[in-house]
């Protein structure tokens, strides 16, 4: 699974050959994945194809995810990185299922998985911004560690606007580039 922060770019880059796979062979377009529709915040859903993608090295086949979901959910990122910064801030799944229309029991499923990832989350933050030449120090110490960690993502994905200069892209998806579109994915064995 791959997750791109621009759609036009990813496949430009795709039909350009300058797409590669964890073993580092150049990946080529192998068709499409089923049709999904992702609901948004504050706009009508979109529906998408997903790429589907194979190694020319060792064939294995990969989804390219479309920069504005997250893999097996129906909600765009920025509805799932609106939720989670509520949740930070301090309030409970019903307030903010209540502010953003959505079902409760959704915005409890996304706070419960993310809580439970809250710690992995933060330790890819810490290394992606890093790696920017961040300052980890600036990771100022919340009360929760789901509000750590979305502190620390905050600050990686400013890293990544300085660094490169994608001022237009929303924070989320950065967000979800960052981490690897695992934002709400369960813990291996858990
Ligand atoms: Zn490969």
């Amino acid at each position: 699974m791959i997750v791109a922060l621009d759609e036009e770019r990813l496949e430009n880059d795709l039909l350009g050959g300058q797409l590669s796979c964890a073993c580092a062979g150049r990946l080529a377009p192998w068709g499409h994945g089923r049709t999904r529709v992702v609901r948004q915040l504050d706009r009508p859903d979109v529906s998408s194809r997903p790429r589907r993608v194979i190694c020319t090295s060792c064939r294995r086949t990969h989804v390219l995810v479309p920069p504005a979901a997250l893999p097996r959910r129906r909600d765009a990122i920025e509805a799932v990185g609106a939720a989670l910064l509520k949740a930070a801030g301090g309030h409970g799944h019903r307030v903010i299922a209540d502010q953003l229309g959505l079902p409760p029991s959704t915005v409890r499923n996304w706070l419960r998985r993310a809580r439970r990832r809250a710690e992995h989350l933060r330790g890819q933050a810490v290394r992606a911004l890093f790696a920017l030449g961040g300052e980890v120090s600036d990771i100022e110490p919340r009360a929760t560690p789901l509000a750590d960690a979305v502190e620390a993502l905050g600050l990686a994905a400013s890293a990544v606007v300085r660094r490169f200069g994608w001022t237009g892209t929303s924070p989320w998806r950065i967000i979800a580039a960052i981490s690897r579109g695992l934002l709400l994915a369960p813990l291996p064995g858990g």
